[in-house]
């Protein structure tokens, strides 16, 4: 057995979570079938934000895991460590969660590479098991043990995305920017700036988001909108604010930074 105890993944206040459409309702139903889901989105859309909220409303321990392309099975599953009585099987967080009943939730699971993603499949079927084949356990998930993936569609191409496979092992809800109104409500309550401030904020991200695929990558995140709040919260003047927030983390190019700084001077 494993001796980490599940209280230290319990979410023990109420995370704020805003909802944007019926992703709350349509997740509890889910939830009740066991259903593996995925959180289709791009960064810094609520979706991290939205699998606490709804690990706190079920009552379930969250184990999250940050996935990248180093990452092998084994550092999802478990493995033998030696220490100074010999060697001792360790399990890793997958595990873990399938054996305590925690919703286990793989951020931005594309990252990782296929080989270690198929370890997820035993899971995501009828079996719920996880073959442990180094130990020679096989571990029967919880009967609350959860899995959820986020995918971010806008990165994957030919050499990263998931295995047609993996991806039908999942019912998936679509997450995107919050519109206009329900975003300054979110960046004002996050930050404690007030709705004026919050709602330019939003407006310099619409401009910008209007760039994406003409030279920018990826829009400007709620989450950046957050961290722009926050400055300017601590007294900075909101045109560094969003310079440190909304511009150079974004671009190298120095036509498009002068871009999204013309659309920072229009606001502040
Ligand atoms: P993702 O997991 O999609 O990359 P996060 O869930 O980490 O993004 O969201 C980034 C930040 O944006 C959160 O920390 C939170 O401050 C804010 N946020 C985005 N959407 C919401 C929402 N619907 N309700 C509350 N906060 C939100």
């Amino acid at each position: 057995m494993t001796d980490i105890s599940n209280e230290q993944y319990k979410i023990s206040q109420e995370p704020y979570y805003r909802a944007v459409g019926r992703e709350v309702e349509l997740y509890d139903a889910a939830y009740a079938r066991r259903m593996p889901m995925m959180l289709k989105g791009p960064t810094g859309c609520g979706k991290s934000r939205f699998v606490e909220y709804m690990a706190w409303k079920l009552g379930r321990p969250l184990i999250t895991v940050a996935c990248n392309e180093d990452m092998t099975a084994s550092d999802l599953v478990g493995r033998f460590l030696l220490d100074k009585d010999g060697t001792k099987w360790q399990d890793g967080p997958l595990t873990t969660a399938a054996r305590i009943g925690a919703i286990c939730y793989l951020d931005e699971v594309v990252e990782a590479r296929q080989d270690t993603t198929v370890v997820i499949h035993p899971l995501t079927d009828h079996r719920r098991t996880l073959p442990l084949d180094k130990k020679g356990e096989l571990v029967h998930a919880h009967p609350d043990f959860q899995l959820v993936i986020s995918y971010n569609p806008g990165y994957q191409s030919l050499m990263k995305d998931l295995k047609e496979s993996t991806k039908q092992r999942f019912g998936a809800l679509n997450f995107d920017y919050p519109e206009a109104e329900l975003e300054s409500e979110i960046v004002a309550r996050e930050t404690g700036v007030d709705s004026e401030i919050a709602s330019k904020l939003v407006q310099i991200a619409h401009r910008a988001r209007n760039l994406k695929g003409h030279g920018l990558d990826e829009g400007i995140s709620t989450r950046l909108l957050v961290y722009a709040g926050e400055l300017i919260n601590e007294g900075v003047d909101p045109a560094y604010a969003c310079q440190m927030t909304m511009v150079t983390p974004l671009t190298d190019d120095p036509d498009m930074r002068e871009t999204l700084e013309a659309a920072v001077e229009t606001f502040f």
